[in-house]
């Protein structure tokens, strides 16, 4: 920020000296320097200047950062900085009587609104963000993946595969990754939590997916606990399920009665309609 630039220029020549002093002897002493203390007009005048052309808000008070080097605290009136203040670092050498100004800072105060801290993009991102057009890097260690069969040889062409990945290809052996056991647990846990016994919907069910004429068996490890379930009626219609989760769309659950046939109608042949 220009505030804390500019009025480190009003004395740049001991700020160094000054921040050095303070970090060496921070753990020294807490007692504020007298005549440090006192310097309350001066750090005033600094900040004004440096806030200017906005007002200067009231005198927070002082706190020692060291020997002979103490910040004043004023509070801030700019706007969209509630609870931020000024604060003016003055110190003083050894046996001098006079006090100089390090620097002025615009800080947060205990109540500062601030920022919430910085996440990367790949920690901030959420299922479901993925959209239309978007490309997702998928980092190189990856603990979802393991690199899976590569038959190519470094020599090959690019796009001649060779005869063995071209065989492998067609039952999807020829992917260079492959979801690795940590890959599966985790989508299996993904699943099970959305489409498993301990969901409500299966608690309600009559019976479960395993025997419902719907499911639609997977390939491969998880086979033996999942399937997709194909009945457009269902909530999980589409979705992964685990054999135990189950809802009242299941095939053989209720089966309707079948539709009532009416009477044969009555004729009378015996009687006449009078005309
Ligand atoms: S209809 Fe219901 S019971 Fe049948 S597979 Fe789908 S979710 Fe499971």
């Amino acid at each position: 920020m220009n505030a804390g630039s500019a009025g480190s220029d009003a004395a740049a020549s001991t700020a160094t000296a000054g921040t050095a002093t303070a970090t060496a002897t921070a753990a020294r002493s807490r007692t504020p320097d007298r005549l440090c203390a006192d310097a309350v007009q001066l750090a005033r005048e600094v900040a004004a200047e440096v806030a200017h052309p906005q007002p200067l808000g009231p005198y927070l008070g002082a706190v020692a950062e060291g020997d002979r080097v103490v910040t004043h605290f004023f509070a801030s009136e700019l706007p969209g900085y509630p609870g931020w203040r000024w604060g003016v670092t003055v110190a003083r050498a050894a046996r001098a009587r006079y006090v100089t100004v390090d620097e002025v800072a615009l800080t947060p105060g205990p109540e500062a609104l601030l920022a919430p801290e910085w996440v990367p993009w790949s920690e901030r991102l959420r299922p479901g963000d993925l959209g239309p057009g978007d490309l997702l890097p998928i980092e190189g260690d990856d603990p979802r993946l393991e690199p899976g069969f590569v038959a190519d040889a470094p020599e090959r062409e690019a796009g001649d595969r060779g005869e063995v990945a071209d065989v492998v290809a067609d039952p999807g052996m020829g992917r260079r990754r492959v979801l690795s056991w940590y890959g599966l647990s985790e989508a299996a846990d993904r699943w099970d939590e959305a489409f498993g016994p301990e969901t409500p919907m299966a608690a309600a069910a009559p019976a479960n997916c395993v025997s419902c004429g719907f499911l639609l068996p997977m390939a491969g490890s998880l086979r033996q606990a999942f399937g997709v379930c194909a009945n457009v009626y269902s909530p999980a219609d589409g979705h992964v399920v685990s054999l135990r989760y189950g809802c009242g769309g299941h095939s053989e659950a209720a089966v309707s009665p079948p539709a009532p046939t009416p009477p044969s109608p009555v004729i009378d042949h015996m009687g006449a309609d009078p005309l």
